[in-house]
């Protein structure tokens, strides 16, 4: 990929209310009209295919990492897909090369992804933004764990600091420029 480039972190699930999937293409509307491609987890399940669909839709580059084991849920509209032998590889490969990661209301999954890239950008082994949207106050309970790491000791201001929690789209436009 060449040019900006953003990873999306997003939730798997397709039983979640339909406001944070309208959230997503918004999401990839923005990063598109800010000139970024896109990296993402390149399966056709849940919020991963919402965004998907919407950067095809709109012509933009976007780039699927996805494990072998996951053959078969592949998103294959994809500009690109890029097959891992396992998900702690997934991860790097969704990182590499980007200079903006952002996750999206998501699970467990969109979780793990969020606090490996900061706690790799803690110790200056990633370089990019790190972006949770926080859509109707969904990221209020991390937001409280990190102060409360920050309160003990636990985690650094500075450190805290590396992940913004934009509520609403314009927000989210100022944050990633
Ligand atoms: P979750 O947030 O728990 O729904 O997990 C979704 C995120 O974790 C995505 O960004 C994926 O990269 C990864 N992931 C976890 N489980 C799956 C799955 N069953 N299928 C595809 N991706 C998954």
């Amino acid at each position: 990929m060449s040019g900006r480039n953003a990873v999306v972190f997003c939730s798997a699930s397709f039983d979640i209310d339909e406001k944070y999937n309208d959230l997503a293409r918004d999401v990839v509307r923005t990063l598109h009209g800010c000139g970024y491609g896109m990296v993402s987890g390149g399966t056709v399940k849940g919020t991963m295919k919402v965004i998907a669909d919407e950067a095809r839709s709109l012509g933009m580059e976007h780039v699927g990492i996805i494990p072998v084991f996951m053959k078969g849920m592949e998103y294959s509209d994809a500009s690109r897909l890029v097959w891992t032998d396992t998900m702690s590889e997934r991860k790097e490969a969704m990182r590499a090369g980007t200079c903006l990661a952002v996750a999206l209301p998501g699970g467990i999954g969109t979780l793990d992804e969020l606090i490996e890239t900061l706690t790799l950008a803690k110790i200056g082994r990633y370089p990019g933004k790190i972006v949770a949207f926080n859509l109707d106050g969904f990221y209020d309970p991390l937001k409280a764990l990190l102060d409360h790491y920050v309160a003990t000791g636990m985690l650094d201001a500075r450190s805290r600091g590396l992940v913004s929690f934009p509520t609403t789209l314009e927000e989210f436009a100022a944050c990633i420029q």
